[in-house]
């Protein structure tokens, strides 16, 4: 049987332009354009820095990611890959929360908290943070999300629901290449019909990724850290994801 062939949209104008991404219109009024950056910011902004490859990097990475978290069920955005650095996506309104899960103690949970890093939670925990970077995205709890008004109750416990279930199914993903998920963070969105959908990135940016035998950290840290080799392990990870470079 033919496959059915979707006409690309055509790119319109700037809609947003991120840290680490541009937000464009296209000609569908359901679909955004989005193009991945190699800037990389930290620390609120204040450390930044030009990754050679990152853009590609984390297009290829989160395209992987969220095609194998449709595949388990799980709503989300991306509709496809467009060229190297560039994906076409459902158009959302973003939630003004990042939706954080954690596996072990790490960053700012093991800093806030004295902990470990490294130290492995009996159960993950999901954390909510205000999506607000004048304020440095500050950790909030259900009620802060409730009663300012960022989230109905049935939202509130989607989102929780869908974070928990795609820890579920990246750590399956990734353990059988060798690699532990620590934490990471999420972005959900609603379409203009108010269907929650999982939405930005999902890459060495957004997760923290430690081999499972050494150790070695495999994500954003190592530029946080300035631990070099930055570009080598996102490399890496989409290697051990299966990526290829075919060229388009
Ligand atoms: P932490 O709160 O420990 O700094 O971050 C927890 C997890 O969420 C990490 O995997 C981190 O990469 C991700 N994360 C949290 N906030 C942000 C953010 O504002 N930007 C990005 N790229 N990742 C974040």
């Amino acid at each position: 049987m033919e496959r059915e062939v979707q006409a690309v949209p055509e790119r319109r104008e700037l809609l947003y332009e991120g840290k680490a991404k541009q937000i464009f219109a296209t000609s569908d009024p359901k679909l955004y354009w989005v193009r991945y950056k190699d800037d990389a910011t930290a620390f609120d902004g204040k450390k930044r820095a030009t990754i050679a490859g990152k853009g590609e990097l984390n297009n290829r990475i989160s395209a992987i990611f969220f095609d194998r978290l449709g595949q388990a069920g799980i709503p989300h955005h991306f509709v496809r890959r467009l060229s190297p650095t560039e994906q076409l996506v459902r158009k959302v309104t973003i939630v003004p929360l990042e939706v954080v899960v954690r596996n072990r103690a790490a960053g700012s949970m093991a800093r806030r908290l004295g902990l470990e890093e490294g130290m492995v939670l009996t159960r993950p925990i999901v954390e909510l943070y205000y999506k607000d970077d004048a304020l440095g995205d500050p950790l909030v709890n259900d009620d802060h999300a409730l009663v300012l008004g960022w989230v109905t109750e049935a939202e509130l416990a989607e989102m929780k629901r869908l974070a928990l279930a795609v820890n579920d199914v990246l750590q399956a993903v990734l353990i059988e290449r060798d690699v532990l998920l620590v934490d990471f963070k999420l972005e959900f969105g609603r379409t203009d019909s108010g269907q929650l959908l999982l939405a930005d990135e999902i890459s060495p940016d957004t997760c923290r990724f430690w081999d499972r035998n050494t150790l070695e950290k495999l994500d954003k840290d190592r530029f946080r850290r300035d631990l070099g080799g930055v570009t080598e392990a996102y490399q890496e990870m989409l290697r051990r994801l299966g990526g290829t470079d075919d060229g388009q």
